[in-house]
């Protein structure tokens, strides 16, 4: 796959089933972060703009909500099929615009198409009618959701948000991230293509500050379905509370990842590295805090730089690179400024450190960093830095290692490697976190995702993810009055 030059202008947004154009004006370049190029222009939405997305979703909710569930899953399949039928498209845009490595963008297009699948399956076998003693309990769609994603899974978040909704039979606006907006772009080309009834899916490219903040206080907006960082959801939250919206937060992260002493670590330290640089470290779930044997961290400093020389930092279109650059120049400073914190506090910088890789300082690259010594207190042991930066911490017991597992305010993944798995599950059973890997990276799109304590409120995807955008209602009848 090449480099593509083709420059883009998105000029137009997508309310009740039309590409209009927005009401807002202001533009915003579109920056392949690769190269530094200006590859295109976007026209941004306003609080108006988002008003009559709203009220757009509110006058489609009237019908949508009444849909069968033969006819919302038929929707979903239609979806899917038009995502694939855009999946070169769609990949080549994640690779261009936000920096993803090809290989990793592939998988994430077909998660994305997927997503509507995994969604139409859980709605084909979902009661949305149960009988409780005397009680029939029927559950109904909530109303217009709001659904706010962040650029480093753009495609997939407004795939999971869109085909949870619509299973539920909700309608959405949507205020994806401005830094993904020719993906954005791809896909409601899709929705549309897909015949979606008008209203029932909008986009609004916009900023947080004024499309977000406006789906936050509209009253019309009966849930947020965010993802994003802890911060903004905070505001989202507090701003939520005077409409009484329900809320789905999926946050960040801090995941340790507890290498046992049975572990093989010839497989575990190679792991350790994917799991943590994985979409360019720029991952909610990567296992950031590498926790080690204390007797075993020589031989692990050793399998590290193995596995970092091993792991190749490039250009994104590259078939055999892992790590792209990070998403734009403020997060490339970001992280910069983590690596000098690390180096600052007195950790011990085992590969990597300040600066660009060699031959890549046209693009926001960094070089993929390992501290080892890092102490629990250190800044790099307990703040998010979403870039290709490991930290790597030591244990003397496994009560030990669970404690500083979950020593941390974040709560949404955690790692262990072992090779006995009974001593595996009894460990997980201790972890306070959303989902805990062990031994390896697994996708099970239909269980629950998200996280505790600040990583988030409520779950995505599955039955779980289904249930967040429905209202029980209770009815009792009585046959004794007739
Ligand atoms: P941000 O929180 O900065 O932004 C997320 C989205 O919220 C963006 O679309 C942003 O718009 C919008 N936003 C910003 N301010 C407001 C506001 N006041 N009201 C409403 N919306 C607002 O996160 P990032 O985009 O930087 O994404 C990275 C974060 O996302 C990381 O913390 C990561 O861990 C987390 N994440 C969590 C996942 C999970 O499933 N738990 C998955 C993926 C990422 P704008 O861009 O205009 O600011």
């Amino acid at each position: 796959m090449e480099d593509n030059k083709k420059f883009k202008l998105i000029d137009k947004i997508y309310i009740n089933g039309e590409f209009i154009k927005p009401n807002g004006t202001e533009a915003m370049n579109i920056i392949n972060p690769s190269t530094k190029e200006i590859i295109g222009n976007v026209i941004l939405g306003n609080e108006v703009d988002t008003q009559n997305a709203i009220a757009a979703a509110k006058k489609a909710f009237k019908t949508f909500s009444k849909t069968t569930i033969e006819e919302r899953s038929n929707m979903l399949k239609r979806i899917h099929e038009a995502v694939i039928s855009r999946a070169d498209d769609l990949t080549k845009a994640c690779v261009e615009e936000y920096g993803a490595a090809v290989k990793a963008a592939v998988g994430r297009t077909q998660l994305t198409a997927n997503s509507f699948l995994w969604a139409k399956e859980v709605i084909e076998d979902f009661e949305f009618t149960k009988y409780i003693g005397k009680a029939k309990v029927v559950l109904e769609p909530l109303g217009v959701i709001a659904l706010i994603t962040p650029w480093n899974a753009n495609n997939s978040q407004i795939a999971i948000k869109v085909a949870t909704a619509i299973s539920a039979g909700c309608t959405v606006v949507i205020k994806p991230s401005e830094f993904c907006t020719i993906q954005t772009q791809i896909l409601a080309e899709c929705f549309h293509e897909a015949g979606i009834p008008a209203g029932v899916i909008n986009i609004v490219n916009g900023l947080g500050g004024s499309v977000g903040a406006e789906l936050t206080r509209n009253p019309d907006v009966a849930m947020i379905s965010f993802t994003g960082s802890t911060k903004t959801a905070k505001i989202i939250h507090h701003g939520a509370v005077d409409s009484m919206k329900r809320v789905i937060l999926e946050l960040g992260g801090k995941s340790p990842n507890i290498i046992l002493d049975d572990a093989d670590f010839t497989k575990a330290i190679p792991r350790a590295v994917t799991s943590c640089f994985g979409n360019n470290g720029q991952m909610c779930i990567a296992g950031s805090r590498l926790l080690v044997p204390k007797h075993r961290l020589e031989e692990v400093k050793e399998l590290i730089k193995i596995a970092v020389e091993n792991t190749k930092v490039g250009y994104p279109w590259e078939s055999d690179t892992f790590i792209g650059p990070m998403i734009n120049e403020n997060h490339y400073n970001n992280v910069q400024r983590y690596i000098k914190i690390g180096i600052e506090e007195g950790a011990e910088l085992v590969v990597g450190g300040e600066g660009h890789p060699k031959g890549l300082d046209n693009g926001y690259f960094v070089r993929p960093t390992v501290f080892a010594n890092v102490t629990r207190n250190m800044t790099i042991a307990r703040e998010e830095i979403f870039g290709p930066v490991l930290s790597i911490l030591t244990y003397r017991t496994e009560e030990e290692a669970i404690e500083i597992a979950n020593d941390t305010e974040y709560g949404l993944g955690a790692y262990i490697s072992s090779s006995n798995i009974e001593k595996a599950n009894k460990i997980a059973s201790q972890i306070v976190a959303g989902t805990v890997y062990i031994n390896d990276v697994m996708l099970e799109m239909k269980a629950p995702f998200g996280g505790f304590k600040q990583s988030g409120i409520g779950r995505e995807c599955g039955i779980y993810g289904l249930e967040e955008h429905l209202e029980p209602k209770t009815i009792l009848i009585s046959n004794e009055n007739i």
